[in-house]
């Protein structure tokens, strides 16, 4: 069962009220942030002022969803009225929003906990949470290595049960590559499917909002919380939400998987192809028919990203000007306050790429990068295209390796590498889901799960048909035991001996 769903029977049965259940969230949270870093703004305040409003709801016997009294943490590049968001920059250290972003208000409204803002790389730029201006986040798994990024708070909160779920954001990447990591769910919807209003802008074409979890109905719950349009984002779709959880079947009979070739060849580890390859056989084992599939111009991707999301961010950034938002350097001229501002508010991985970025689109140049760099991210999306119709869904490694140690890539092309296996997802607009594989020496692995646009539902069957069949997702980090009350593993105990069939390798 998923985290959520037991916490949401506990609240309904009385067992526990839901400022018990974020006390005790919060209590962990505190406890383990010494050695794990995962936040930059805790809200414990707010916490328990949501989960008293939820447990007057229940005194009241008002119905509650799924969501409500669930401890939340979002990552700080969405915009909370009120509340810091920093984007873990100098530049936006002191910026309070005065306003809300979308996710964060739906959520709110169905009752969810917020238990505070988690650490990123610098507007969320970057594979590691080293990029963050303000302290490191270590995985939990392994408190020397890095938890992925950008997203590396949330999905580190999560791992260790600081949160419930978390919300991330994922450009080219920044969910799953930290979920692959730190051995959680994390799912990359639609371009469009989720809104970005509210959303700090990095690299606006790329740029979407998405949910973690320990499992992969944790997911579903959460993104069933956060999907639907929004009219004051217009790159919002206009489409009708299924419900998700109707997807959660375990059962994925004749359904046809293709493997992408280029991704489990060169680059790849020689671990996370072990695992990949007995995930893949296992995906054969429970009925699904395997295809290899070609993607040929995958192997531009890395290169076509590293072209338009720089672009993009160096427009978005433009806005920090040391006029409207955030940080402000004294000078004796405009010229040398823009100047100043933005050398002292902006980290090195932030400058270089409003450089490649400015260098890219200059004239000139707008031909021989830019423009050519979105003629391949049409090549990409026609492979993908291609491939859907032949298959339901395409799989690979979430990222070439697990984990890395802190402070070992510094050369920023190794970091890039990072997102080899992620990128072509986010080019081509289409839905990506990261879940537990595997382990190489006590590092989890991820298995990456694609779906065409809008075939979330199918991505989350595969993931869940894979999921309670394995026992991946039960192993939790060697971080000390949470305490008896905590509501942390989803036991075996569920129904119908689910889950209950270990998986091999
Ligand atoms: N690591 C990639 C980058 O640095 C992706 C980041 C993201 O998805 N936000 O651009």
């Amino acid at each position: 069962m998923s985290v959520i769903r037991a916490l949401h029977s506990q609240l309904l049965a009385k067992e526990r009220s839901a400022e018990e259940i974020a006390r005790e969230y919060l209590e962990r949270l505190t406890q383990l942030e010494p050695q794990l870093k995962s936040f930059i703004t805790i809200t414990e305040e707010l916490a328990l002022q949501q989960a008293r409003a939820v447990d007057a709801r229940i005194r009241a016997g008002e119905a509650i969803g799924p969501l409500a009294g669930i401890p939340l943490a979002v990552k700080d590049n969405l915009c909370t009225q009120g509340i810091r968001t920093t984007c873990a920059s100098r530049m936006l250290e002191g910026f309070i929003p005065p306003y809300e972003s979308t996710v964060t208000a739906r959520l709110a409204a169905a009752g969810m906990v917020t238990v505070g803002k988690t650490n990123l790389d610098e507007f969320a730029m970057g594979s590691s949470t080293e990029n963050s201006a303000f302290q490191r986040t270590a995985n939990p798994w392994d408190l020397t290595r890095v938890p992925g990024g950008s997203s590396g708070g949330s999905a580190a909160a999560v791992a260790a049960d600081q949160a419930v779920v978390a919300l991330g954001s994922d450009t080219g990447g920044s969910i799953r590559q930290p979920a692959a990591f730190c051995g959680v769910v994390g799912l990359k919807p639609t371009y469009g499917l989720v809104s970005r209003y509210g959303l700090v802008a990095f690299a606006s074409s790329l740029d979407q909002v998405g949910p973690f979890g320990r499992t992969v109905e944790d997911v579903a719950l959460l993104l069933q919380g956060i999907a639907g349009h929004d009219p004051m984002d217009s790159t919002s779709l206009k489409v009708r939400i299924p419900d998700y959880s109707q997807a959660l079947i375990p059962e994925i009979k004749g359904f046809k998987i293709g493997v992408i070739r280029e991704l489990l060849g060169e680059g790849c580890g020689e671990e996370t192809r072990a695992a990949v390859q007995a995930a893949i056989q296992h995906l054969q084992e429970l009925g699904a028919e395997i295809l290899e599939i070609d993607c040929p111009s995958f192997r531009y991707g890395l290169a076509t990203y590293y072209i338009i999301a720089p672009s993009e961010a160096s427009a978005n950034l433009a806005r920090y000007d040391g006029v409207k938002y955030g940080l402000r350097e004294p000078a004796d001229s405009l010229l040398s306050m823009y100047g100043k501002t933005r050398a002292h508010g902006f980290g090195p991985e932030v400058k270089r790429r409003i450089m490649i970025g400015t260098y890219a689109l200059s004239s000139g140049y707008y031909d021989a990068y830019y423009l050519k760099a979105q003629k391949v991210r049409t090549l990409i999306k026609q492979d993908f295209l291609r491939a859907f119709e032949k298959v339901d869904v395409l799989v690979s490694p979430t990222t070439p390796t697990p984990a890395f140690k802190i402070g070992e890539r510094e050369d920023p092309l190794s970091m890039y590498l990072c997102d080899l296996m992620t990128i072509p997802v986010n080019l081509a607009g289409l839905p990506g889901l990261s879940l537990p594989c595997g382990f190489a020496d006590g590092l989890p692995i991820g298995l990456q799960i694609v779906g065409n646009a809008l075939q979330e539902s199918k991505v989350l069957r595969v993931a869940y048909a894979y999921e309670q069949s394995t026992d991946w997702h039960r192993q939790r980090p060697p971080l000390e035991k949470p305490k008896e009350s905590a509501p942390a593993q989803p036991k075996a105990k569920s129904k119908s001996g689910k889950g209950s069939k270990k998986s091999k390798g």
